[in-house]
């Protein structure tokens, strides 16, 4: 059976490869954008610059290429009886062929007043006869399994009639909750989605700010958050195979250990885990704090109680370098009182220290992906620690979990969420939050300076040198190779070398060998060495307090979380530190970030700027964490949503629980029970 004419069973297999196996599915096939054809006019009723529908012939159609500028450009004129208006596309080649003679077109787009007067630059054509089928409030579909935008409307428009919309889609989600919301039922939302009248609001429907998005965007939070929630109640069933004894002497014990007393939030944080490690279930918490917070100091603690209990440790971080950090630091901490082994890729002992901690002979194994190698077995893997979540995917978190039996999983990260991201993208994780810096600390001042002033700053390092402390001088990956970046950091090196004379520097890449790598770093925390020139791989968690001064180069070309984590290296002891962003030629977006970069060392407050700046995408890695993006939401623009999905969630939970499976099952889908396939039954 084809339930739909024009739909055979080619297009019904490339439909469903695109991922659209019934009518109801392909509802969620929202149109891009929606053009205002109410009034449409003959080219001579443009008359100054704007968006506008206009009816005519095409004529004149001629392509043309420029080489050099690798440009194809169609002209072409649509005229009627009255008048015409020149037409251009840019980058459209096949324009051209779109638009045989012989009949009327109507155009879509915008006029802009160009060098020979008003044009209409890249517009959206049509047959006139058929532009206007179904409406004049138009939506405009992406292309779809082979078919091109005025196909895929029919298409669409075909599945709204044959669904019956609105009344013939049920919708899933209690009655009370879309009253609450004041949101209009699933039928309603797509009918008007794909089948906007007269009346519509054109600017909520185009920036998804209409109720019938509202709809499907709440209904997409959730269903995350119920899924997340029963990813979490399921966790729960799962016993621990060890048990710890926490008790006030071991607590004594531990924060002697810090040559320093805990802040109040590192405490909080460490009885939070403390609290997870004594209960049955395994521990899957966040631990989420600005940089140089204290974090790594709170998990030492944490692999110490798990040590004590005669279990092992893990720690992963992303980076060689900041592995062997680690593990220097939980040598000084606790190398008195565990056995601690290094493993990354590069480290030569890796077998003997492999087969010792097989035997259990190696308390705490810290390093790289090297930890999740096949070969590398624990004996008895109580604690797992990841450093800087973002850079790992789930997959990998997962392989380390599975290096034991249900151990407790804590992960770092001094990537600060936004409260209501966290609870989407990490809905499954507890959250402790490190929210205070360790006193001492002095504000970084922080400048933004133009390339034209780079002589000048760095006349002023070379003072600052001189009167005692240490600087990093950070480039970007350039050309985005690893291949070319030894040699292009190796000259940049030269050249600030010079600028800075007689000061002992020092160069750091991404293919810098290990053992030189921990000779540099080892003589610059000793102060041997004046300048540390390298490129982001000192980004995260590199700790040396003799640094106080910090240069991002290039600074235009780094995010926001990125320029923050830079600046955390420095402003680490109690001296007074600086950090100076030098830029280039930088985009609006680029200003901004710089703009807010300056304005304030908090965080939180810049996670919400690139939020805002830039989209959470890349903030989180989000595509890394493997959750299906949502199909409406966006997190940036919908984030309101989330904080009720939440509570809504949790009350649905309480109150129904038996129903939520079922109804997440079909929720997943928004589908009604009983399918209606396109085609074959
Ligand atoms: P993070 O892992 O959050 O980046 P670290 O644990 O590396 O932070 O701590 C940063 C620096 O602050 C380290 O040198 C650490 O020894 C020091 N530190 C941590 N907690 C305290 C504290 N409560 N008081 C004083 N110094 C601290
Ligand atoms: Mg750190």
């Amino acid at each position: 059976m084809t339930c739909l004419p024009g739909i055979g069973p080619k297009r019904s297999a490339a439909l469903a490869a695109a991922g659209y196996h019934d009518l109801g599915s392909l509802l969620w096939h929202l149109p891009q954008r929606y053009e205002d054809r109410r009034s449409v006019s003959g080219p001579s009723a443009v008359t100054g610059e704007g968006r506008f529908a206009v009816v005519g012939r095409v004529t004149g159609l001629r392509t043309i290429r420029l080489r050099r500028r690798r440009l194809v450009m169609v002209q072409g004129r649509l005229e009627d009886d009255t008048g015409g208006l020149p037409v251009v596309w840019f980058n459209r080649p096949w324009a051209e062929r779109q638009l045989p003679p012989g009949r009327d077109y109507l155009l879509f787009g915008k006029v802009r007043c160009g060098r020979s007067g008003l044009e209409m630059v890249n517009p959206t054509c049509e047959p006139a006869d058929r532009a206007l089928e179904g409406g004049s409030v138009v939506p405009v579909y992406a292309p779809l399994a082979g078919l091109g935008p005025a196909s895929v409307r029919k298409l669409l428009r075909r599945a709204v009639e044959a669904l019956d919309l609105p009344h013939g889609l049920a919708d899933l989600l209690p009655e009370r909750l879309l009253e609450q919301h004041e949101l209009p039922p699933l039928g309603e939302a797509f009918d008007h989605l794909h089948r906007p009248d007269e009346t519509s609001d054109l600017d909520a429907l185009n920036d998804g700010s209409s109720r019938a998005h509202a709809r499907l965007v709440y209904g997409e939070m959730l269903d995350q958050q119920l899924e997340v929630r029963m990813a979490r109640a399921a966790r729960e069933r799962i016993e621990k195979a060890h048990h710890y004894r926490i008790d006030r002497a071991l607590r004594r014990r531990l924060l002697d250990l810090p040559p320093f007393r805990l802040t109040a939030a590192q405490t909080r944080a460490l009885d939070e885990i403390l609290d997870d490690l004594a209960a049955p279930r395994p521990m899957l918490r966040l631990l989420q704090g600005d940089v140089a917070s204290g974090k790594t100091v709170v998990a030492a603690l944490a692999l110490m109680a798990a040590v004590e209990a005669g279990l092992q440790g893990a720690v992963m971080a992303p980076t060689e370098l900041l592995a062997e950090q680690h593990f220097q630091g939980l040598s000084r901490l606790l190398g008195d009182r565990c056995r601690l082994a290094l493993l990354t890729g590069s480290a030569a002992a890796a077998a003997a220290d492999r087969r010792l901690l097989a035997r259990g002979e190696i308390d705490l194994a810290v390093g790289t992906q090297a930890l999740i190698q096949e070969a590398v077995r624990f004996r008895r893997l109580g604690l797992a620690v990841i450093d800087e979540q973002h850079r790992f995917g789930v997959g990998q978190r997962r392989r380390l979990q599975r290096k034991g039996t249900a151990p407790d999983l804590l992960i770092m990260t001094a990537t600060p969420i936004p409260r209501s991201l966290a609870l989407t993208v990490y809905g499954d994780l507890s959250l402790s939050v490190i929210d205070e810096l360790p006193p001492g600390r002095t504000p970084i001042v922080t400048r933004v300076v133009p390339v034209t002033e780079r002589a000048k700053v760095y006349a002023w390092l070379r003072k600052r040198l001189a009167k005692g402390g240490q600087a990093y001088i950070v480039f970007p990956l350039i050309d985005d190779s690893r291949h070319l970046e030894a040699g292009s950091i190796a000259r940049l090196g030269k050249d600030v070398q010079r600028r800075l004379g007689g000061v002992a520097t020092a160069v750091l890449h991404g293919r810098t060998p290990a053992d030189e790598r921990e000779e540099v770093m080892r003589a610059f925390a000793g102060g041997e060495i004046g300048v540390l020139i390298a490129t982001t791989v000192i980004e995260v968690g590199v700790d040396v307090p003799g640094a106080t001064t910090m240069v991002i180069e290039s600074a235009e070309r780094f995010g926001l979380a990125q320029l923050h984590q830079l600046r955390g290296r420095v402003g680490r002891g109690g001296a007074r530190s600086f950090c100076v962003a030098i830029h280039g030629d930088r985009t609006e977006i680029a200003e901004r970030r710089l703009e807010r970069f300056a304005a304030t060392t908090d965080g939180f407050q810049l996670a919400d700027a690139d939020l805002e700046l830039r989209g959470p995408g890349e903030l989180l890695g989000t595509r890394q964490t493997g959750r299906p993006a949502f199909r409406v939401a966006d997190l940036v623009r919908d984030r309101h949503w989330i904080e009720s999905a939440r509570r809504d969630a949790g009350r649905l939970l309480r109150s129904a629980p038996g129903a939520v499976e079922p109804l997440l099952a079909r929720l997943a889908t928004q589908q009604p029970p009983g399918r209606l396939p396109f085609a074959g039954g």
